[in-house]
């Protein structure tokens, strides 16, 4: 089944490409860094609509649409030129799990981003979002797919297009792996994954930075972020500026007492392993989610639409973000962690 599995993915990745190739857009302006002429805002409707539209009912874990999504999400990453990780020989990362007396045979879409520093690419930013959802359930005033387009084909959309402004400009010191997690809503399954069996050394990776619906502003407001667990690193530090140059404020998380932290897949990398007795800490990988929050009049609904996501606020953030991560990819300083729970992995 998984050898049928991966021959259909691969012929999907064609379908990706042929659509990326059609929105080939020009690069005017070079930033220092990152060319941000290089993502327009019809790129996002276009790989949300493909994403999230009805016909790929809701991207559940199990169903054919699933491996539609991950043969697309690779797809648009070849056509911009990246590759799988080295060694791993494919963008599709395999992982299996039992639930409610199914097996689920399932893949996280990992694309790579090689640094051009010969002393530092081997160093690499981890960036994620899930691209499963919830599939089809209870119909709401008629409808019965759960397009789930801010949870979290926008954190998808977002990975396409935080790769499409890399891959344009100057290609960063370190590399960059884009990981598409599948099954987060059966509980953070592909990361979880990838974690105990990861294809890239995670003792370096200097910082995991995760993006989970970031479709909307209705509650936040335009131009506001917030990111889970900012007192435990000093990321807020090293993107701050970079996000209000880009328009952006990173205000403080307004959902502090739901402890979101650990309840995405950054929190996958929080800890991985432990230390032991007294001195016991979590050691793991800063690890971070990047939010919006709509509002819980789409959450886990059936109008959680493409039609409903801001995409100029989101073009926004993107924009505004992805220097941040650009210069995390350049720079020759860690994320470090800042609470003293927590200490870097530093392999096993
Ligand atoms: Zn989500």
């Amino acid at each position: 089944m998984k050898t049928r599995h991966l021959a259909i993915l691969t012929l999907l990745i064609c379908l990706g490409c042929a659509q990326a190739q059609d929105n080939a857009q020009s690069q005017a302006q070079a930033s220092p860094q990152v060319r941000l002429t290089a993502l327009q805002e019809a790129d996002l409707q276009t790989w949300m609509n493909l994403l999230a539209g009805d016909a790929m009912r809701g991207r559940d874990s199990g169903s054919p649409e699933i491996l539609l999504s991950a043969g697309y999400i690779a797809g648009v990453w070849q056509s911009m030129g990246l590759t799988p990780v080295p060694g791993s020989g494919s963008f599709f990362h395999p992982f299996s799990f039992s639930s409610g007396g199914e097996i689920y045979n399932e893949y996280n879409v990992v694309g790579y981003l090689e640094g051009s520093d010969p002393d530092l690419m081997e160093e690499m930013i981890l960036i994620g979002a899930h691209y499963d959802h919830v599939g089809v359930g209870n119909p709401v005033d008629g409808d019965s797919i759960y397009n789930g387009a801010d949870d979290d084909a926008s954190g998808t959309v977002a990975l396409l297009g935080i790769a499409k402004l890399l891959a344009a400009g100057e290609r960063p010191a370190r590399s960059v792996v884009f990981c598409a997690w599948g099954a987060e809503e059966m509980g953070l399954r592909g990361s979880k994954a990838f974690a105990a069996n990861p294809t890239v050394d995670l003792a370096k990776v200097v910082v995991n930075y995760n993006l989970e619906m970031i479709g909307h502003a209705e509650e936040l407001g335009e131009g506001k972020v917030f990111m889970t667990g900012p007192e435990y690193s000093d990321l807020a530090d090293h993107v701050r500026g970079y996000l209000s140059h880009g328009g952006f404020e990173l205000i403080p998380n307004p959902f502090a007492s739901m402890d979101l932290f650990y309840r995405s897949d950054n929190a996958s990398f929080v800890n991985l392993n432990e230390g032991n007795g007294r001195d016991k800490k979590m050691a793991g990988i800063p690890a971070h989610t990047f939010c919006t929050w709509g509002s819980e009049s789409h959450y886990h609904k059936p109008n959680d639409e493409p039609d409903g996501i801001n995409y100029a606020n989101m073009h926004k953030l993107i924009l505004a973000l992805t220097p941040a991560i650009a210069a995390s990819a350049n720079g020759t300083e860690w994320v470090q962690w800042t609470d003293k729970k927590f200490i870097r992995y530093e392999g096993k």
